[in-house]
């Protein structure tokens, strides 16, 4: 009610205003396309209200360790690509995340987000009784796993022993596009069917896209936003390509930020309660990334909490920031930010209220 309200009284431009529960691909199209800057700043204002009417002014954050930085995929556009020889790799034990977890606590952290690549070393045993020891250990703290396609049954392990969401992007929903971006091995109709297996199984659920990956046209964003109009996902990351170094698309150029972040804005109106970052891919390309993905209706944060010697290792692609305000240990520092643009941070676990 509240949201049709904002929306009815919110003159948005030539196009009139819009109707969060009725967003058609035309308007989609108007407003990723839309070339006067005004009516752009009023979409994000519109957005902006929708979050502040559902979050107020608190930003939700997440304390993010990255695992491990090996990977069984081959993922084009991504760092930590088996193939890439180059690449840093590192692996963290039982211990060394828990140890991390427990620095994020005494932070403030209420939400951990476990990130890693596919690495058969963390077998689905393992990650499953790690969850079972970070569950036991902190019981008030949310735990989220970010560990690529597994089975099934593992999915409901990890469920089982305590882990509350799971983050697995869907990437690009464009079969055709997918294949360009993707090994024959890996299929986007698997992911996809992960993702409605982990929705199922009660996980807080988080798809998405990258923004400008390569050959992503107009259309196949739109594909995107219908896909994600289909699962209903609680959370929803998206963040800009950026080219990473001894890769097949280290050449390329990187996502737009204005893009991005029209389509954070979209997204904010069309799932007015999900969980939307402001990721780190678009702090990397914009000194003031985290304030602008806010400021057009992203409502979470996630620092990096990774063990700092191996901070910088992750590289999923080149430049990623993980010092300075980026690091969890800039608590007071993101926080001061934040007041800047009349937000601040959240301690809790900021979970979907469904
Ligand atoms: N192995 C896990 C985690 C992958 S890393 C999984 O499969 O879900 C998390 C996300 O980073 C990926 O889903 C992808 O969307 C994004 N990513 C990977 N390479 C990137 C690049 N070069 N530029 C921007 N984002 C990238």
């Amino acid at each position: 009610m509240l949201i049709k309200k904002i929306n009815s009284q919110t003159k948005i431009g030539q196009h009139g205003p819009i109707d969060a529960a009725h967003i058609t691909r035309a308007d989609y199209v108007r407003w990723l396309t839309e070339s006067d800057e005004a009516a752009v700043e009023r979409l994000f204002e519109a957005a902006r209200s929708v979050a502040l009417a559902h979050f107020g002014t608190g930003i939700y954050v997440r304390g993010l360790i990255e695992i491990s930085a090996y990977c069984r995929n081959d993922c084009l556009y991504c760092g930590l690509r088996r193939s890439n020889r180059q690449a840093a790799r590192y692996r963290l034990t039982e211990e060394e995340i828990l140890a991390s977890c427990r620095r994020g606590y005494t932070l403030g952290y209420r939400t951990f987000v476990l990130q890693g690549g596919e690495d058969p070393a963390q077998s689905d045993d393992w990650l499953a009784n790690l969850t079972a020891r970070i569950r036991t250990a902190f019981p008030d703290a949310a735990l989220t796993l970010s560990v690529g396609e597994r089975s099934d049954e593992a999915y409901r392990w990890f469920r089982e022993a305590g882990a509350d969401r799971y983050l697995l992007r869907h990437e690009t929903r464009n079969e055709a596009h997918y294949a360009t971006l993707h090994p024959s091995d890996m299929s986007a109709a698997r992911r996809r069917r992960c993702l409605y297996t982990l929705k199922s199984l009660g996980f807080q659920t988080g798809a998405g896209m990258m923004v400008g990956s390569p050959g992503q046209t107009l259309d196949h964003l739109l594909d995107d936003l219908a896909f994600l109009e289909e699962l209903d996902p609680e959370m929803i990351g998206i963040g800009p390509f950026i080219p990473a170094a001894h890769t097949p698309f280290s050449h390329r150029s990187a996502g737009s930020v204005s893009l991005t972040l029209r389509l954070i804005a979209l997204l904010r109106l069309r799932f007015p309660k999900a969980l939307i970052p402001a990721t780190t891919a678009l702090a990397t390309l914009d000194p003031m990334g985290r304030e602008k993905g806010i400021l057009a209706g992203a409502n979470v944060l996630m620092p990096n909490l990774s063990p700092p010697g191996v901070r910088g290792k992750y590289g999923i692609y080149d430049g990623k920031c993980c010092t300075g305000d980026e690091a969890a240990e800039a608590w007071q520092a993101l926080d001061d930010r934040l007041n800047r643009i009349g937000y601040h941070m959240v301690c809790g676990r900021g979970d979907y209220l469904y």
